[in-house]
């Protein structure tokens, strides 16, 4: 039967690395960034979204411009709720078909690779994408490591990393809605143990 793990954890927690340990022991990977974006694509979409926020979010191609959708909703509550209500159902759609059809080729597991930026309330129901979330695993990690690890690793600023995260659910709420918490302060090694650990557990169950 098909294992499906929701993988959550804040920018730069270590989301793609653990996502590749996992499809080198086997899983199949939705990158809900990438079918997010899928989501902007849709011509319903696109009209509620220009109707919502105007021509200034569009490309000159009339294109949704993320960057500039980006910008007029950051920081304003209500647009963020508006943005969420054309997003989000159109988002679980997308990620239930999807999940759906690796369970119907017999994958052994599917990692959804998600941000959850979404309030608690939301993580508990649609957060976990849709009820065929079997365990959400939350990587965990230190707000300095994360810090001198985008500094390092993708020349952010300290700011700059600093606001990104004061952005996000921090990881005290996401743990609460865990059912493995995988901690990435340690080395590559460490984690790649840690996540093949959680691999064996789930393959006897
Ligand atoms: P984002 O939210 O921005 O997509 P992410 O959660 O996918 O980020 P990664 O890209 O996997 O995070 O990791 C962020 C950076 O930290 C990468 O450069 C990665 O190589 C590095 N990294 C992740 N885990 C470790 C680790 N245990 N030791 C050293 N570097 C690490």
């Amino acid at each position: 039967m098909t294992k499906v793990i929701g993988l959550a954890g804040g920018i730069g927690s270590g989301k793609s690395t653990i996502s590749r340990y996992l499809t080198e022991l086997g899983a199949v990977l939705i990158d809900a960034d990438k079918a997010g974006h899928e989501v902007f694509t849709d011509t319903e979409a696109w009209r509620e979204l220009v109707v919502a926020f105007g021509q200034e979010i569009l490309t000159p191609g009339g294109e949704i411009d993320r960057k500039k959708l980006g910008e007029v909703v950051f920081g304003n509550a209500e647009s963020l709720s508006r943005l969420n209500k054309i997003i989000r159902p159109r988002m679980i759609a997308l990620m239930k078909a999807r999940i759906e059809e690796y369970r119907r080729q017999g994958a052994n597991m599917v990692v959804v690779d998600c941000v959850m930026p979404a309030p608690p309330e939301v993580i508990r129901t649609e957060g976990r994408w849709t009820p065929q979330v079997d365990e959400v695993w939350v990587i965990a990690v230190s707000k300095a490591t994360v810090i001198k690890r985008l500094k390092e690793q993708r020349g952010l600023e300290e700011e700059q990393a600093v606001a990104r995260m004061s952005s996000q659910l921090s990881d005290e709420e996401r743990v609460k809605y865990a059912d493995a918490v995988i901690n990435n302060d340690g080395d590559l090694d460490e984690v790649r143990a840690k996540v093949k650990e959680l691999w064996k557990r789930l393959e006897v169950v």
